[in-house]
């Protein structure tokens, strides 16, 4: 026999909505300050007590709700906010389901007590979600909202179980505020736990208080070192802030993305950011980001889930890379500046020495590419990394070299002093070098420190990005072709990859089953160490997986071969070399930070000095 059909009495039906939005207490914070954003609130205090199990309040000072809906709010699809399909089109409100208040007024002890411009006095609602036997008693209450919550889930014992720590919990909520603190910088936000003050959050809309709450949210490093990203185009706005890469974290916990002051994860969001840091992020690492795109709000669908996490794009292809262009040729723009704010002394300090090891561990192979990449010539210092023959020396590289000194001709030449040329010259003038690893540099403010390495990395990564694009890298035959000893998915991806070579300047073939032999490499890349390198260039490819070879994969062997052919840690410079590198680290972009993401110099003002010698003003 069939079973019989029933219909869900009312408070079970808002029972089973609210298992999809609420999952804890946090998810009622969340669904509670989003009405009160939508009510016009310029103030809000949240009181909570043992993680928002036992209670959450939260008061506030928005248009309130008029006595006679008090009880529609209580029911299930009831809203202010939308009224006909056409409002879903183009929904401003953060809420629009009519479902929070009902589902959390079935799993809780609920009151809203509200009092509206219109109303006499305030009134209080109590209800089970049943939709019936709901309280009305008066009250006093100044214009706005109060809703408390008291004991979540009380009537839901497999929900309640699966509650954390009060401490764990709270830490959710906090989050939840957060998020809220930074998608509306006018509204006061107060926080209390049992009584104490957690966060106080002082309105203000200026550009100074914008970025003291966000100082406050994300932590002051991160402001110091983000650059503030203003692009509109095609009807969309994108404001911010987004951490240089050298601010990359280890976990993807300081990025806050609002799609017309809502906060959004989204995939596509996601991707286009990642994207845009591709270039000059080590990878495993995470951007810091907190931005804000404003659309139309007919080009996005927020409906897209019940929590409103998700978002829809009607453009999406459109979306996605007006973020991509904007945040990539954000980073790509920062160059060196008279102006520029400098790192602090100890964090410069801390940094170097987290990252020297992993800098300059390693290969030490000295390439003299320096000279080939269009710096100054000078006389070939006798280098006791060098692991090139004196045949392979002989060949007339620099020849090859027409494009590299097109590039750079003039700068290479020209010799100032650092009294008269530092108005044009940011990095200002070589000093000297330190250790083989750092240049040492005067500019007006002070002193720059450089890594030579690392910045001579960057130019020439996007030197052969430009030439990769005009087609113009330059092949060298190898006098004797090598033959190396591969595995057979590395001799396959030889075999695959044929016309990827060629367009790299390199020509590389099967020999045998584990076998292929290098034929020719970029010019400048002559006198680099051609098994490491074709090597490298394997596991790049094996890394990236995909046989269509893309753009990816071509910048991330351009970046591998770019580190190949960079000036080494421990190589002599001379003073007009130095000098010259500086020059172009003026005109390359992305020139703040090398292809793995690490600075690749820093300012020590002569106020910094100063404070290291304690010499007064
Ligand atoms: P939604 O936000 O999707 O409309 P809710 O169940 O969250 O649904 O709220 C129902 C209605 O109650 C809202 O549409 C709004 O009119 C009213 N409301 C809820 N909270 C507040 C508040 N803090 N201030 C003013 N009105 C509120
Ligand atoms: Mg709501």
């Amino acid at each position: 026999m069939a079973k019989r059909i029933n219909a869900l009495d009312p408070q079970l039906i808002n029972q089973i909505a609210a298992g999809e939005v609420i999952e804890r207490p946090a998810s009622v914070v969340k669904e509670l300050l989003e009405n009160s954003l939508d009510a016009g609130s310029t103030r809000i205090d949240i009181d909570i007590e043992e993680g928002g199990k036992k209670l959450i309040r939260i008061r506030d000072n928005g248009h309130g709700i008029a006595n006679e809906d008090l009880e529609l709010a209580l029911s299930r699809h009831a809203t202010s906010k939308v009224r006909i399909l056409d409002d879903l089109e183009r929904i401003s409100s953060l809420g629009f389901r009519g479902e929070a208040l009902p589902s959390i007024s079935s799993v809780s002890r609920m009151k809203i007590t509200s009092q509206d411009e219109d109303s006499e006095n305030a009134w209080s609602i109590t209800g089970d979600g049943s939709q019936t036997g709901n309280e009305l008693t008066p009250a006093s209450h100044p214009q706005g909202t109060t809703i408390e919550v008291r004991d979540l889930f009380y009537n839901v014992p497999a929900r309640r179980k699966f509650l954390r720590a009060d401490k764990t919990e709270f830490n959710h909520i906090k989050d939840v505020i957060d998020k809220i603190a930074l998608s509306r910088f006018g509204i006061d936000i107060n926080l209390n736990h049992h009584g104490k003050k957690i966060s106080n959050y002082r309105g203000g809309a200026n550009a100074d208080s914008e970025a003291r709450r966000v100082a406050e949210v994300c932590g002051k490093p991160f402001v110091e070192s983000a650059i503030k990203i203003s692009f509109a185009a095609a009807g969309l706005n994108l404001e911010g802030w987004v951490a240089k890469p050298t601010f990359s974290r280890s976990q993807a916990d300081l990025q806050y993305f609002f799609v017309n002051g809502r906060i959004v994860r989204d995939k596509l969001i996601v991707h286009a950011i990642r994207q845009a840091y591709k270039d000059v992020m080590y990878s495993g690492r995470h951007p810091a980001f907190v931005l804000y795109l404003q659309l139309p709000p007919e080009l996005v669908d927020v409906n897209a889930h019940p929590t409103k996490h998700e978002v829809r794009f009607r453009e999406s292809r459109l979306v996605h890379d007006f973020i991509f262009r904007a945040i990539h040729n954000s980073i790509a723009d920062q160059r060196p500046a008279q102006e520029q704010p400098t790192h602090s002394v100890t964090e410069a300090a801390q940094y170097h020495s987290q990252q020297t090891k992993d800098a300059f561990g390693g290969d030490a192979v000295a390439t003299d590419l320096v000279s080939a990449a269009g710096l100054a010539s000078s006389p070939v210092s006798p280098n006791k990394y060098s692991s090139f023959s004196q045949s392979s020396m002989a060949l007339p590289v620099r020849e090859q070299m027409a494009s590299y000194d097109r590039l750079t001709h003039g700068s290479a030449d020209v010799e100032m002093s650092a009294e008269n040329g530092s108005e044009e010259h940011p990095l200002g003038f070589a000093l000297g070098q330190l250790h083989g690893i750092y240049i040492l540099a005067q500019n007006k403010t002070g002193l720059i420190l450089i890594d030579m390495h690392a910045a001579h990395e960057r130019i020439t990564y996007e030197k052969m990005k430009a030439e990769f694009e005009s087609k113009a890298i330059v092949a060298q035959p190898l006098l004797v072709p090598i033959s190396i000893a591969v595995s057979r998915k590395e001799a396959n991806i030889v075999e695959e990859s044929k016309e990827f070579f060629q367009n790299i300047g390199m020509e590389v073939d099967r020999m045998g089953t584990e076998t292929i032999v290098v034929r020719q490499v970029p010019a400048y890349l002559y006198k680099a160490d051609a098994v490491k390198l074709v090597k490298d260039i394997l596991s790049d490819l094996i890394a990236d997986g995909d046989s269509n070879r893309g753009r990816e994969a071509i910048n991330l062997v351009l970046a591998t071969m770019a580190c190949h052919g960079s000036v080494r840690a421990h190589r002599q410079l001379t003073i007009p070399e130095m000098n010259s590198l500086l020059r172009q680290m003026e005109q390359t972009e992305r020139i703040e930070q090398c292809n793995h993401g690490r600075p690749t110099w820093t300012q020590l003002s002569m106020d910094d000095l100063d404070k290291l010698f304690l010499r007064g003003r």
